[in-house]
């Protein structure tokens, strides 16, 4: 038994029915596939629940219109819809601040992004330092590394010990009277290192320091209040918890968000407009330039309305039962090195490397099986290199997954062992 109705939820998700292996340049037609599907690579995108793909139809179906501008019906159906959505992500996140505090981006890219220029190229300079973590994924990483190269600010990483856990005396050390923002991962996607960001924030906010919490892999597997955390700034995708892609999420504080500049100029995020300057619209609008990601709003919001259904605790339950299972089976073997912290105290991820055979390798292997992982860096490059390897393999779960499809990737992995040995 699973701490979710797997079978409940698997007959929402017709793709997990699907076989693979065919050809693939004809996206859509799966005629000559042979190969029940595993997917095992959530935490690179979750798929789509019928109910969510039908609140897409039904706004294209039945409200389908810009919003703000028109005072026609179809507009100010898809305006509330579109309004309401900010609403229901910010409750689902505990932001009690409601739509004023939601920001929707493209994706978490975009919203540490959106911080990184509309806050850091005005707020940083010389002597100041933004403090990271060694596990920051990319979209934290390269931004603020970009930005702080722009400003003559400094960047800081937080250590990451031999168990994958951050070094927190190291933390008391780096985080000083000169930094400014200190942008931490929750959930991390190469170690499944739940990190401690409340004490985190506690520290930035004893410097004066704002936090950024990278949410991407945490909002979807857990439950998660931004005002527990007490998060300056927070950031996740739609499209690894179950919504579509092209939509993210950019939390801030209210107060913060007010003293900011906005991050894109243009339509819909003004209030008024002269050949010789402009004022800016209302919270969140102000952030959102152009015409917005309207259906793919509407989605989100109903992907947050069916976790919401399942339960968030059951949801991470489910991942951390399935965590440790695959963490359990895996560690058998000596000839596999698994990263990070141990099966009962991760996010709903492992990665592992098999002793000489690349991680490409194994997961097109793993592919001719049906299973799929991610292999590669994970987009933490920097990490990869202090664990001294070039890429991993990477399993990760999700509410629809069973321990048979665990086993599974095990199975698989047998067959590539004796296919290298
Ligand atoms: N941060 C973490 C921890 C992630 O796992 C990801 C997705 N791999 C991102 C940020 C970036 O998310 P997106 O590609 O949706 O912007």
């Amino acid at each position: 038994s699973y701490p979710v109705d797997v079978d409940a939820i698997r007959a929402d998700f017709p793709i997990l029915e699907r076989k693979v292996g065919g050809d693939i340049s004809t996206p859509g037609e799966h005629d000559d596939d042979d190969t029940p599907l595993v997917y095992l690579d959530n935490a690179a995108t979750s798929h789509t629940p019928e109910q969510v793909v039908d609140a897409i139809v039904d706004y294209y179906h039945g409200y389908n219109s810009n919003v703000h501008r028109g005072i026609h019906h179809l507009s100010q159906e898809a305006s509330v819809a579109y309004e309401n959505a900010h609403d229901r992500v910010a409750e689902f996140i505990g932001a009690s601040g409601g739509r004023e505090e939601v920001v929707f981006t493209k994706n978490t890219t975009e919203s540490m992004n959106l911080v990184a220029y509309a806050w850091g190229l005005d707020e940083l300079g010389p002597g100041d330092s933004v403090v990271m973590t060694e596990m920051e994924h990319h979209a934290s990483l390269v931004t603020w590394q970009q930005i702080a190269k722009k400003t003559g600010a400094e960047v800081r990483y937080i250590r990451v010990d031999d168990d994958g856990r951050l070094d927190m005396e190291h933390a008391k050390e780096l985080i000083d009277d000169s930094t400014k923002m200190v942008s931490v991962v929750h959930v991390s996607n190469t170690l499944g290192t739940v990190n401690p960001v409340s004490e985190l924030a506690d520290m930035a906010h004893e410097v004066g320091s704002y936090i950024f919490v990278d949410g991407a892999q945490s909002v979807p597997t857990r439950p998660v209040d931004v005002e527990d955390i007490d998060a300056d700034f927070f950031a996740f995708s739609g499209h690894k918890m179950c919504g579509p892609t092209g939509i993210g999420a950019l939390y801030g504080k209210r107060d913060i968000l007010e003293e900011m500049q906005p991050y894109l100029y243009g339509g819909e995020m003004i209030r008024s407009v002269t050949y010789e300057d402009s004022t800016w619209e209302d919270l969140p609008w102000k952030f959102e330039a152009g015409t917005p990601p309207i259906a793919q709003g509407v989605g989100f919001a109903a992907a947050v309305d069916y976790l919401d259904d399942i339960g968030m605790e059951n949801v991470q339950a489910h991942e951390e039962l399935l965590a440790e299972y695959a963490y359990d089976q895996l560690s058998e073997f000596d000839d596999i090195e698994i990263y990070g912290p141990p099966g009962d105290d991760r996010g709903g991820l492992v990665a592992f490397n098999l002793d000489s055979v690349h991680a490409h390798d194994l997961s097109s292997i793993l592919n001719e099986q049906g299973v799929a992982i991610r292999a590669g860096d994970h987009c933490t490059q920097p990490l990869h290199d202090k664990l001294g390897v070039a890429a991993s393999t990477r399993a990760s779960f999700y509410i629809y997954n069973t321990r048979e499809e665990v086993d599974k990737l095990v199975d698989a992995i047998d067959a590539a062992r004796e296919l290298f040995a």
